[in-house]
């Protein structure tokens, strides 16, 4: 048996692929502790195969991102690479009119969901919707009409995962879309090299770009926030003020009582979800910004140009040649450099390379295998930035309560951390200058 019965392995994401592919059935997913998903060993493993581990994103089977996309998109005609990227095809900006209010962003990938139904190219789709069981706010589904499919529009910052719907490709034959997070493209991906259903029955892949997952005890923590007094059985976490600016969204959280609670995105959500609270161990280990397995990855257009805009903005970047022509045939979007599509995700970029190397650095012989070298960055104010952002997701994580104590708990580190900021911003900003002179991080 792979590591994954019994304790489950470390990191693990929580994604389910394993659980759904044990030829055994060995493994169920269950929460964990800190409320994030773990494959739980629930009878003996008598042949140790050790498929779990073979499709598992964060174990080294091998395998990574660029030797899987290599091989799906390395000989597309007209492909382009860029290491923070992956290969590319086309990359574009817009919005899809009558999605874009109920979409996160610009409503893009609800549309092609629906568009991949329309055309007969999938005969169904699977993506996240909300539950209303107060125990799993949200589940994969697999859905065969646009009305189905539209209950799913939206980000679901609350884990999820895929063992009863790959369970469900498995059984019924047909044609699967399906939307993900990049490691469980990544997974889907190792899976469908070594599960021939999965391989013919999976069309196309939809991956959103992803700066870090939230265990559940996030949600929790905001509605604590919130004032939420009932038991929450709905939230919508990309609720928009057409007004505003796009990053000023608010949670709307609905209750068994049938109340509602709102709060907006500057009271504290920011605080807990830039910092990384709630954040599993996983999320640590990832080098993969733009879902680089997926056949087209969707995202918020975080530039200046569109970020004024509260009703939202996609930015997407297609690979396979099937997705560019139906997005062209279907849907107004405009071209936009690949370098701007990179510049959206500055953030993301820097936490997946500068950070991710200082961890592994820090990890020292433990450090997994990774496509980012561990190095020392040369800013003490960035190492600083990383150790304690660090330390607050592990005292996050390992906090009783999800009440306004964990914030207690939290204010040493906060004020650590507003020291290190203000002391970058007196001898940091010429330092800064001087690299954008010489051509800045993001090119
Ligand atoms: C945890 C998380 C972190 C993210 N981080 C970033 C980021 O750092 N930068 C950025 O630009 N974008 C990020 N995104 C993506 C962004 O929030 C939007 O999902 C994306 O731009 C698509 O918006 P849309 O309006 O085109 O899609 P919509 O029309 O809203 O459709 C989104 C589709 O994705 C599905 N979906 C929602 N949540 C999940 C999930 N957890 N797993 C699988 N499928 C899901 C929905 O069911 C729906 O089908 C993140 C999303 C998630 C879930």
């Amino acid at each position: 048996m792979g590591s994954h019965g019994g304790t489950g392995l470390d990191p693990c994401i929580g994604c389910g692929l394993c659980a759904a592919l044990c030829p055994e059935g060995v493994l169920a997913m269950e929460w964990n502790r800190y409320g994030e998903y773990n494959p739980v060993a629930v009878s003996p493993c008598t042949t140790a195969c050790g498929l779990c581990e073979k499709v598992c994103p964060f174990a080294d089977p091998g395998e990574d991102e660029d030797t899987i996309a290599e091989r799906l998109y390395g000989a597309v005609p007209g492909i382009r690479h860029r290491p923070e990227t992956g290969y590319y095809l086309a990359s574009s900006v817009g919005y899809a009119e009558e999605h874009r209010a109920a979409g996160a962003s610009g409503g893009v990938a609800t549309w092609l969901l629906e568009a991949l139904l329309r055309e007969g190219i999938v005969d169904r789709a699977i993506c996240v919707a909300p539950t209303g069981d107060p125990e799993k706010l949200f589940a994969f589904r697999v859905f065969d009409t646009a009305e189905a499919v539209r209950t799913g529009a939206g980000s679901a910052y609350y884990p999820v995962e895929v063992s009863g719907v790959i369970r469900e490709v498995l059984a019924v034959p047909g044609r699967y879309a399906v939307t993900g997070l990049p490691c469980f493209i990544k997974a889907i991906r190792l899976g469908q090299q070594r599960n021939k259903k999965l391989r013919e029955r999976i069309a196309v892949t939809l991956g959103l770009v992803c700066g870090q997952l939230k265990s559940r005890r996030f949600t929790e923590y905001v509605a604590a926030l919130a004032g939420v007094q009932g038991e929450v059985t709905g939230v919508r976490y990309r609720a928009k003020n057409p007004d505003r600016p796009a990053g000023d969204y608010h949670y709307v959280f609905t209750t068994a009582d049938g109340g509602e609670e709102r709060i907006s995105w500057t009271r504290g959500i920011s605080e807990a979800w830039t910092n990384r609270w709630f954040t599993p161990k996983a999320c640590n280990y990832c080098d993969d910004i733009f879902a680089e397995c997926a056949d087209v990855t969707c995202m918020d257009a975080w530039l200046p140009e569109y970020s004024e805009d509260g009703r939202g903005t996609s930015l997407v970047l297609v690979r396979s040649p099937l997705v560019r022509e139906i997005l062209e045939q279907g849907i107004a979007l405009d071209p936009i450099p690949v370098r701007e599509v990179v510049r959206s995700q500055a953030g993301v970029v820097a936490a997946k390379r500068e950070h991710l190397a200082y961890r592994l650095y820090l990890d020292g012989e433990r450090a997994p295998r990774k496509r980012v070298a561990p190095a020392r960055p040369k800013s003490p104010f960035l190492r600083a930035e990383v150790a304690v952002k660090d330390r607050m997701r592990v005292l996050s994580r390992e906090h009783p309560g999800t009440g306004a104590d964990l914030r207690a708990a939290m204010r040493p580190d906060l004020e650590h951390l507003a020291t290190v900021r203000r002391a970058a911003r007196v001898i940091g900003s010429p330092l800064r200058a001087l690299q954008s002179i010489r051509g800045g991080r993001d090119g």
